[in-house]
């Protein structure tokens, strides 16, 4: 029986588990991969401490931390979260633990284009993940995708590395992006922003070569970087009842308490406005709090 079961290890649930640990709680964290959706950041400029760090290493550097600290780590998939009496059986694909408390801590995913061939070129050209593939388009074509902060970001770095970048927007202007990024990719010679067009086809036979928008125009691209937004990861707080927001975001007080006592919610899966490393790594370390309150107040009670 462990105090406390953390899903996800991004920045909230390894905070969440340097908090719990810290406070001496049984801690154990699962999560399907090391890092969360920081580990694809490219340039970490706004965490504390760090004039800038790859969101690889800020991660692996705070799983070292719950590490150190004897927090079991797991990597795998949560499948399904049962409530029993005063505490919880939490399957996964591959085991099965109990926990007098719950974090989740599941963060969101990155939203499909929803073309026909997209799968198929996943890894031929499509990309999610400019961090992870930048390097693979050196002297290259490449498109990408949004218009958000994250498409600008991408953008940037993959002009370290390719020949030209094509921003592919379907709005007039950049959706709330940091200004000065914008202002970057404006004094960027390789980077162009082609606005109010949406990407309707992938052309390529063995791997990506071109794209088709909607404007009936055709671009030449090696790679087509996909940025347009994330979706919650919220399958298991559905199946448990957990009141969540119209858009599928998980609905806690302050203190991260959602409505299933003895469940907590903390990062980018909640209903909070700023979606970033360190609001998740804050509201991970405001649920750990909560869960030790709730356990000391049962100690008392028992
Ligand atoms: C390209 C990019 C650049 C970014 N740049 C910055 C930046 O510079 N600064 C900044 O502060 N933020 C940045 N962000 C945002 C930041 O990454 C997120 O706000 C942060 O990762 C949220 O942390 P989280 O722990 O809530 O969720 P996540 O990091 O998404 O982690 C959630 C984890 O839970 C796992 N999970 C989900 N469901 C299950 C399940 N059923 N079982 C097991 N595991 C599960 C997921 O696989 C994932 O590993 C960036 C994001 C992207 C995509």
């Amino acid at each position: 029986m462990y105090d406390v079961l953390i899903v996800g290890t991004g920045p909230a649930g390894y905070t969440a588990a340097l908090y719990t640990a810290r406070y001496k709680l049984e801690t154990i964290i699962i999560g399907e991969m090391p890092g969360g959706l920081i580990s694809e950041a490219p340039d970490v400029c706004n965490f504390p401490s760090r004039k800038s760090i790859s969101g690889m290493e800020l991660a692996s550097k705070m799983e070292e931390q719950i590490k150190d600290l004897g927090v079991k780590v797991v990597y795998d998939k949560v499948e399904d979260i049962d409530e029993g009496k005063g505490n919880f059986t939490v399957k996964s694909s591959r085991g099965e633990y109990k926990a007098k408390k719950v974090i989740l801590a599941t963060g969101q995913e990155r939203r499909k284009l929803g073309l026909d061939r997209e799968k198929e070129l996943i890894g031929k050209g499509v990309s999610y993940c400019a961090t992870c593939d930048a390097a693979f388009y050196g002297g290259k074509i490449v498109g990408v995708v949004g218009g958000g902060d994250a498409a600008l970001a991408s953008a940037l770095l993959l002009s370290r590395y390719a020949d030209k970048v094509y921003i592919l927007y379907r709005k007039g202007e950049f959706f709330r992006p940091e200004p000065i990024r914008v202002e970057e990719v404006g004094q960027n010679e390789d980077i162009e922003c082609i606005f109010n067009v949406n990407v309707v086809d992938l052309i390529g036979e063995e791997k990506l070569s071109s794209v088709k928008l909607d404007d009936g125009s055709k671009i030449d691209l090696d790679g087509l970087f996909i940025e347009i937004g994330s979706i919650p990861n919220n399958e298991i707080a559905e199946d448990m009842g957990i009141d969540m927001t119209e858009g599928g975001y998980i609905i806690t007080n302050e203190e991260r308490k959602t409505n299933i006592k003895g469940v907590f919610a903390a990062g980018d899966i909640i209903d909070s406005p700023l979606k970033q490393a360190i609001t998740a790594a804050g509201q991970g370390a405001e649920a750990a709090a909560s869960a030790y309150e709730e356990i000391q107040e049962q100690k008392v009670k028992e």
